[in-house]
């Protein structure tokens, strides 16, 4: 393929065609000799893989893609099994909690069905809680709350008025 270029009267250098002045000195182009260039179009560089490489690395990037999937499997069972082993008694404590309020306000003389419940939304809720807690401390993040003080002084407040 052959390129127009105007070569610069003063200094020499090739411009592109629409350039009205030099690129390289300034020098206007007005009179400037048109050139015509042979621009060599560069083939693009195509690799072949041969055998025995050719199967091996195919072998590889399937292993490979195998064990990834493996083992993001594996990151998402673990993540969770953790958020139910946490979060279970935060849940099942959270629906307790607001049951045994309930109960409490409203029914009054409570079955020692209604204090284990109570027992069990307060313990369960303690442990919920206490564990992000000590999780979030662990981390180093510095959203918590010691929310469990709260189940410490409700469990007490409730075992003496339950004795
Ligand atoms: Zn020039």
């Amino acid at each position: 393929m052959t390129m127009k270029l105007l070569k610069c009267t003063k200094c020499g250098h090739e411009n592109p065609p629409e350039a009205k002045f030099c690129m390289n000195c300034g020098a206007s182009l007005e009179n400037a000799e048109v050139i015509l260039k042979e621009v060599v179009r560069k083939k693009p560089v195509l690799l072949t893989i041969k055998e025995p490489e050719k199967s091996i690395l195919v072998t590889l990037f399937f292993i490979s893609a195998i064990i990834l999937i493996c083992d993001l499997l594996n990151s998402v069972v673990q993540i969770l099994v953790r958020v139910i082993i946490i979060g279970a008694p935060y849940i099942i404590g959270l629906v307790l909690s607001i049951y045994s309020g309930y109960i409490i306000k409203k029914k009054e003389p409570l079955s020692s069905k209604d204090r284990i419940i109570i027992f069990i939304a307060i313990i369960l809720s303690l442990i919920g809680t206490l564990s992000i807690y000590i999780m979030n401390v662990f981390a180093g993040s510095i959203m918590y709350s010691p929310i469990w003080l709260l189940y410490v002084v409700i469990l007490f407040i409730t075992f003496r008025a339950l004795k």
